[in-house]
């Protein structure tokens, strides 16, 4: 009966989650819709009017990072759980995020190593890639992103090491809190606590080191499976 309570209130945390984001996308186009009525309802001088397109199009790119960060590869609320091949996750996020890396002048570490874990892998992808992500916009003249995996018993350990500008203790209290972000305009605050949410509701953990102007660590825990739950789960559905 606890076990059910608990997965009950996980599964209110994250539509939650889903519908405060809808909200979220919802907004900057309900700004820009009635930017664009306004400029198509009146004649007005070339200023305003330079001024209210800008205002649109920053907004358009508000809901765009939302996306980005939360729902571009999963829908809201699909939390389907399977065995996953660990490599082929990593693998799709790193190839996913090669470009922005390349752009940024991030060299780009991954050494493949099998393993197995539990969890919706659409969902794990954002997670990985909003790591990613916020570990290149560390690095805003370049640098090394790293992805380790360590297996430890009954453990995997994925470590996500940037060389960027690093957290200071207050940034690190509130890592993972909606909507705490250190870059202003450009930035959501809600892609660490997507993260966050996918972690835990697949029993992990996220441990983080971080040095200012040294770089920083995501240390992420997960329980691992085994190549046969993988196996019998495919034959099942054979
Ligand atoms: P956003 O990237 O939109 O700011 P996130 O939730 O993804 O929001 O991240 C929240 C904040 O955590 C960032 O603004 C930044 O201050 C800090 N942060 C996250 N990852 C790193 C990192 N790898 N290096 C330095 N700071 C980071
Ligand atoms: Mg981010």
């Amino acid at each position: 009966l606890q076990e059910r309570m608990i997965r009950t209130e996980k599964m209110e945390i994250v539509s939650h989650l889903a519908s405060s984001f809808t909200h979220e996308v919802r907004n900057p186009m309900t700004t820009v819709r009635g930017f664009l009525q306004l400029i198509s309802g009146m004649d007005m001088e070339k200023e305003k009017l330079t001024n209210y397109i800008s205002i649109a199009i920053s907004e358009i790119d508000r809901a765009e990072s939302i996306i980005t960060e939360y729902l571009s590869f999963t829908k809201p609320t699909s939390g389907e759980l399977h065995i996953l091949e660990g490599e082929e996750v990593l693998h799709y996020s790193v190839e996913v995020i090669r470009p922005l890396a390349n752009a940024n002048c991030v060299d780009l570490y991954y050494k493949p190593s099998s393993f197995y874990l539990k969890g919706n892998k659409q969902r794990l992808q954002q997670a990985f890639i909003n790591l990613f992500k916020n570990a290149i916009e560390a690095m805003p003249s370049g640098g090394s992103l790293s992805i380790s995996v360590e297996l430890k018993q009954k453990l995997v350990m994925i470590t996500i090491a940037d060389t960027g500008i690093g957290m200071t203790e207050e940034q690190l209290n509130h890592l993972g809190e909606p909507y705490f972000s250190s870059k202003g305009e450009n930035g959501t605050g809600l892609g660490m606590t997507v993260v966050y949410n996918i972690v835990e509701s697949v029993g992990g953990t996220i441990k983080v080191k971080s040095q200012i102007g040294q770089g920083t660590q995501f240390i992420l825990t997960f329980p691992q499976r085994h190549i046969n739950e993988f196996n019998q789960q495919n034959e099942e559905v054979v």
